[in-house]
């Protein structure tokens, strides 16, 4: 029976607070949420007017000063599970880092491509409108990022609804992260380098662990969705010497065997309604299922979670997955990858590239510019430079602690995450405990 996706995130918790010999209160508080918010919204979907269900999870912040982060879903077949899962896993990226946020995830239960435009822009206020009715959005509250079926027309629009709520306040821009830099000419607040920023940090942790890959001089890729992630991890593998053979998106997946032109994929793509890969010229298809267990070097799951599962992780050819996804690999699946001798880079680490660049937006936004790590000026080579850095030093520390516990490398990323979360909450507990004994 495959276990709850949360209940497989707690247990990699559990097992890295075991290690750690983490106390139960510190465990105890790790394992819960500060909020769960569950709502229906009124929307108006193919001109059909709809109740749609819509989230937001917090997860736990190591300090209470600062916001929770997490994406915004526009998807159907959203569950509290799920979501729940990927706020905890938020915490994870973010205490890796050392960024100060708590974990969040949210989303409306819908199928953007059945949308408007403007149903879309209506969809993003009505939201924004009944989190702020519950004041649970704000720069120093809540900010919610793309993820699945959102993107940055999608985040301005929160931001404006949010800002005209809010008129006259400051920072409002900070509201959301993984805006356009400007529209219509005036600027919004969004970063050079958001766009590529989970890509980018996908690339540079693939190349941290290159060096003990035992992979060939052109390594082969498949990659299974083609969106924001997919897309940017694609670019920056073809522009490196990588061969990309196959991609996959919800509709269906193109071969080459000779290496897909991914430029020409991006505009083929970019044109199509819905945007999909499906049809390329100079290419062969390959279904979704047939992708997971091509023969490649390296499979980037960038789509979905638990597309690697008990069931066709033995089928698996590659010799290295790199998770672009939030939570595309079972713990079952985990562990007949390691027994196979297959390197998982984890998406915990791997695709926190998002969560770094947002963390720059947002602390340009709100003035809160005291780490140093944020870029005085908005300039894509200075973002891009800055998370290369953060991904370079934390993927050596995960290499560090994968050593010195033997342990897999995505037990190790929970390891060092646990290990600097629960110092701070114990320094919490500490001044809250003197208070409490001398007033
Ligand atoms: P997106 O909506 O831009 O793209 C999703 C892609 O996946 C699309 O090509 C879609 O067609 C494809 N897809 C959806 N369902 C599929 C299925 N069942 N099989 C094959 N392909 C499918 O989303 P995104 O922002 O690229 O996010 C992708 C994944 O990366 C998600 O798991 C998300 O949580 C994670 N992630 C995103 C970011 C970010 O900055 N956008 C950061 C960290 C993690």
């Amino acid at each position: 029976m495959p276990r709850d996706i949360l209940e497989n995130v707690w247990n990699r918790y559990r097992k890295a607070g075991e290690i750690l010999k983490l106390e139960d209160y510190l465990m105890e508080e790790l394992t819960s949420f500060k909020m769960r918010l569950s709502f229906d919204m009124k929307a108006v979907v193919g001109g059909q007017p709809k109740r749609l269900k819509a989230v937001r999870i917090w997860h736990r912040a190591q300090m209470t000063r600062y916001p929770f982060k997490g994406g915004n879903r526009f998807r159907t077949g959203l569950t509290l599970g799920s979501l729940e899962s990927h706020a905890a896993e938020m915490s994870i990226k973010c205490f890796l880092h050392g960024l100060p946020y708590g974990g969040a995830k949210g989303g409306i239960n819908v199928n953007p491509n059945q949308c408007s435009s403007e149903e879309l822009r209506q969809l993003a206020f009505t939201f924004v409108d009944e989190l702020h009715q519950r004041n649970a959005i704000g720069p120093f509250l809540d900010i919610p990022a793309p993820d699945l079926g959102t993107n940055s027309t999608i985040m301005y629009w929160m931001m404006d609804r949010y800002s005209f709520l809010e008129r006259g306040k400051p920072y409002v821009e900070g509201v959301v992260t993984g805006k356009p830099i400007e529209v219509g000419g005036v600027p919004v607040g969004g970063l050079h380098g958001r766009r590529e920023a989970t890509g980018r940090g996908l690339y540079v942790a693939l190349d941290v662990f290159r060096r003990d890959l035992k992979l060939s001089e052109k390594p082969s890729v498949a990659i299974q969705g083609f969106g924001n992630v997919g897309t940017y991890i694609a670019l920056y593998l073809f522009q490196n010497g990588y061969k990309v053979v196959a991609v996959a998106d919800e509709f269906g997946g193109v071969l080459n065997e000779f290496g897909l032109n991914i430029p020409k994929l991006i505009e083929y793509a970019g044109v199509k309604k819905p945007r999909t890969v499906l049809g390329f010229p100079g290419s062969t298809v390959i279904s979704a299922k047939e992708l997971m267990g091509f023969k490649c070097d390296i499979l980037v799951p960038a789509a979905v979670e638990e597309v690697i599962t008990a069931e066709n992780a033995a089928a698996v050819k590659a010799t290295v997955i790199l998770e672009g996804a939030n939570g595309p690999t079972t713990p079952e699946a985990d562990d007949i990858l390691e027994d196979k001798g297959v390197v998982v880079i984890p998406d915990i680490y791997a695709n926190s590239g998002g969560v770094a660049v947002s963390f720059f937006e947002w602390g340009r936004n709100t003035d809160n510019m005291a780490d140093s790590r944020i870029p005085r000026e908005n300039d894509i080579n200075l973002v891009l430079n800055s998370l290369d850095g953060m991904m370079r030093r934390v993927g050596n520390e995960i290499v560090e602690y994968s050593k010195r516990y033997k342990v897999s490398l995505r037990l190790a990323a929970y390891i060092l995450a646990l290990d600097r979360a629960s110092g701070l909450l114990r320094v919490r507990r500490n001044a809250e405990e003197t208070v409490k004994a001398f007033g």
